[in-house]
């Protein structure tokens, strides 16, 4: 039977005709080509299924970014099975715990975690693959006959991805053949990617952005990727002459711009740098189209609703910001239960085709986030100014109430960010003994340099006196994730007891 709903027919289609052209082009020169790349997923599925991998099965996947790790990927969803990739930072207890949530049929990991992984991996049968996209599960591929994409519906799974948790417990976000295509089909259009745009894709692949906005989009697309296994300046300045697209997050930018071979020669051959899943700084945004005379493309997305807004391809990209609503998608700002007018600050909710079906067993807790008319409550604090733009303020969790005030946290960073000697900042709120929260800024100095005193006396007069920080630390670098988020648990557990 033919299976148009198909999310990896669909992306093998896209690259129709084009079966001996590269899809990849690999650190030290090799090659994959968009037949090679489907042959593989369909080894790896014959695989799967040989271990009894059946429709709706989870495959788990510790593994280092590898072509085999993509075709593990393709081949798990073309097993009917529902891939479920993890960070491989976590440790042996971590996984434990998503292995106990997911109840996976297989668990590939690196070989040299094998023992660990195979003591909490319960029933399921454990494989590797390692850096080189070696081990038992490609032992097992190798040899195996093609396979036919099993029949899914739209609204199957094809995966779970854990929210990174920088709030609370990871969730596992189900996402669905139809949430994956419609999502990375709209970006494809909307971000104009074609089949002669060559893509440096330097993004962790355990995770929405690396995954599914690049390696779909691209296969999508039907265009070529310079695949690297991780952020590499060096490589990817290489790269930049022969390529026309780059997708980063901010601290990807930040490190590109504070290498000298960034030049506008250099870039000359890129069309698109797009920036995502933390906020860009303004001055990042000025400093590269200064360098480059590219403005960065900002978007806006999540793991539970794929990408939401974007700046526009054509249209003013305002710093800052992260753009409209994509096409299909609505979103809306509420506060107290109504939507707020133009420019007020509010909850973020989005709705459309790119929406999750829920967190995986865990109905309540769906229940409380995506509503039965199908608007989701996105939990970022947001406004959409009236042309349109949405920009994100922060997490809720991150808001502080001090003294029964509201401060959002990016009001205070952004003046904080402006001043001379500060290159960015943190704002959170930890337990004070008067006022519920006090509020505290850490704060990076670039440059020169700067001092609590300097910051404390800019900020007076600028902002009400409840909002300004109670205590300003000066820190050498803010702790982020491997995706560039700014942990603020971590800051207000390391500062929780400041203030006695
Ligand atoms: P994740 O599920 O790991 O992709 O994290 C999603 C969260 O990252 C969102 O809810 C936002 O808080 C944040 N995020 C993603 N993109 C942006 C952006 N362009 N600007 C600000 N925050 C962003």
């Amino acid at each position: 039977m033919y299976d148009a709903n198909h999310l990896i027919r669909q992306l093998r289609e896209s690259s129709l005709g084009r079966e001996e052209d590269v899809f990849a082009r690999l650190p030290g020169g090799g090659t994959v080509t968009f037949d090679a790349l489907f042959a593989g997923a369909e080894r790896m599925a014959s695989a799967l299924a040989g271990q009894g991998v059946q429709p709706g099965d989870r495959v788990a996947v510790q593994v280092q970014k590898t072509i085999q790790a993509i075709e593990l990927y393709l081949g798990t969803v073309m097993a009917g099975g529902i891939f479920l990739p993890l960070n491989t930072a976590y440790t042996g207890p971590e996984v434990a715990y998503f292995v106990g949530d997911a109840t996976p049929r297989v668990v590939v990991c690196d070989p040299v975690r094998k023992e660990e992984i195979s003591a909490i991996s319960g029933e399921a049968k454990v494989l590797t693959l390692d850096a080189a996209g070696q081990g038992t599960l490609r032992d097992l591929a190798d040899g195996q006959p093609g396979f036919e994409p099993v029949v899914r519906q739209a609204d199957d799974l094809a995966a779970i991805l854990y929210t990174s948790g920088t709030t609370g417990r990871s969730k596992g976000a189900m996402l669905s053949h139809d949430n994956l295509a419609s999502n990375s089909l709209t970006l494809r259009g909307y971000w104009r990617f074609t089949k002669d745009d060559v893509l440096i894709h330097a993004l962790p692949i355990f995770h929405t952005h690396g995954l599914f906005v690049a390696t779909n989009v691209a296969l999508f697309a039907g265009c070529q990727v310079v695949f690297l296994p991780g952020f590499d300046a060096d490589a990817i300045l290489d790269a930049m002459p022969t390529a026309t697209a780059l997708m980063g997050v901010p601290t990807f930018y930040t490190r590109l711009l504070a290498d000298a071979r960034l030049t506008p020669e250099r870039a000359a051959n890129m069309r698109l740098f797009i920036s995502g899943s933390a906020p860009l700084l303004v001055d990042t945004h000025e400093q590269w189209e200064a360098r480059t005379g590219h403005r960065i493309l900002e978007r806006y997305g999540m793991t539970e609703t794929n990408m939401s807004t974007s700046n526009p391809y054509d249209g003013e990209r305002r710093a800052g910001t992260v753009g409209f609503p994509l096409p299909g998608v609505e979103a809306r700002v509420i506060k107290d239960g109504a939507e707020v007018p133009a420019g007020e600050i509010g909850v973020l909710e989005v709705r459309g085709p790119n929406v999750f079906q829920g967190y995986w067993q865990m109905p309540e807790k769906t229940a409380e986030e995506l509503q039965a008319d199908g608007w989701f409550i996105t939990g970022d604090m947001a406004k959409i100014d009236a042309d349109g733009y949405v920009t994100i303020v922060g997490r809720e969790k991150d808001l502080i109430i001090t003294g029964g005030f509201n401060v959002y946290p990016k009001e205070v960073e952004s003046l904080i960010d402006d001043l001379p000697g500060v290159l960015e900042s943190a704002v959170i709120g930890v337990p004070h003994p008067d006022f519920g929260e006090g509020v505290v800024a850490v704060v990076v100095p670039k440059g020169e340099g700067t001092s609590a005193e300097a910051i404390k006396a800019a900020l007076t007069g600028q902002l009400a006196k409840f909002k300004q920080p109670k205590e300003i630390l000066l820190l050498e670098a803010l702790p982020r994730n491997t995706m560039g988020k700014v942990q603020k648990k971590a800051l207000r557990e390391e500062y929780a007891g400041l203030f006695g």
